[in-house]
């Protein structure tokens, strides 16, 4: 069995599209086939760039799409991302997620979508444009086409009032990546990233403050036991902020890093 390929295409917030950083965007190569987590504006414009991404897809380059809430800097490509799928390639998305947040894209994109545009009279449901793979908070989810299991944390994570996940990627019951999503500094959800292993931790470090309550502040992470700093990869990074992080690490010793450093990495 082949391992998986880590490639992370941006690892910025939405704040620092306009100077020059480029939103959370990590894909997973595995058996042939990319599951891409997340679907930033960029996500059309940078994955087709992407020539040696191992991918089904030759347009988009986007075989499966896991979305772990539903504000613009995860999913404002997410309507254009279909519309290549359903007319520029005549397929059909994989997409991972909650039933609800999987109910919250359809309202987005709805009024574009609902009647079929060929024919202009069909109805059409999002269940027409992807193949739905549902994750339930606190159960463990077997994704047969793609080799994995994904773990999803047992409750939403703490950043906004509407559904946010976080989750594990296993490979025959072993975890092998953890990802925080959008989050508040938690250390509930952290020791359920961190629970068993040496695998990496994708964290987000979204905050301009400590004690956001939408956002983990790169400080707070700096509180945790070294043993899981040292997995601790940054992503969600405001970029203006992004030489403070790069400091603090060196002067306190920490070897947290930033997602960057898991570009082409195998797990
Ligand atoms: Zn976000």
């Amino acid at each position: 069995m082949k391992g998986i390929t880590i490639r992370t295409f941006g690892y910025h917030d939405m704040f620092s599209v306009g100077s020059g950083g480029l939103e959370n965007l990590t894909v997973l190569e595995v058996n042939g086939k990319t599951i891409v987590i997340e679907a930033p504006a960029h996500i059309t414009a940078t994955l087709p760039r992407m020539k040696t991404l191992r991918s089904e897809s030759e347009l988009t380059h986007v075989d499966a799409l896991i979305i772990t809430h539903v504000d613009a800097d995860h999913i404002a490509g997410f309507d254009s991302l279909i519309w290549h799928k359903v007319f520029g390639e005549n397929s059909k998305l994989l997409l991972i997620t909650h039933p609800e947040i999987a109910k919250q894209l359809w309202q987005r994109v709805r009024t574009a979508f609902e009647t079929d545009r060929i024919d202009m009279k069909t109805k059409r449901q999002l269940e027409d444009y992807v193949k739905l793979i549902e994750l339930e908070l606190g159960k463990t989810t077997k994704i047969e086409e793609l080799g994995i299991e994904i773990e999803t944390f047992k409750r939403s994570t703490k950043h906004a009032p509407f559904l946010s996940i976080a989750f594990c990627i296993l490979r025959n019951g072993v975890p092998v990546l953890a990802y925080s999503g959008d989050t508040s500094f938690d250390l509930e959800l952290i020791e359920f990233l961190a629970k068993k292993g040496e695998y990496p931790i994708i964290h987000e470090a979204g905050s301009y403050a400590v004690g956001s309550q939408s956002h983990t502040h790169f400080n707070e992470l700096l509180t945790l036991p070294v043993e899981i700093q040292k997995r601790l990869y940054l992503n969600h990074i405001p970029i203006t902020l992004e030489e403070n992080i790069l400091q603090r690490i060196k002067e306190t010793n920490s070897p947290i890093c930033i997602a960057s450093e898991l570009n082409n990495v195998i797990i």
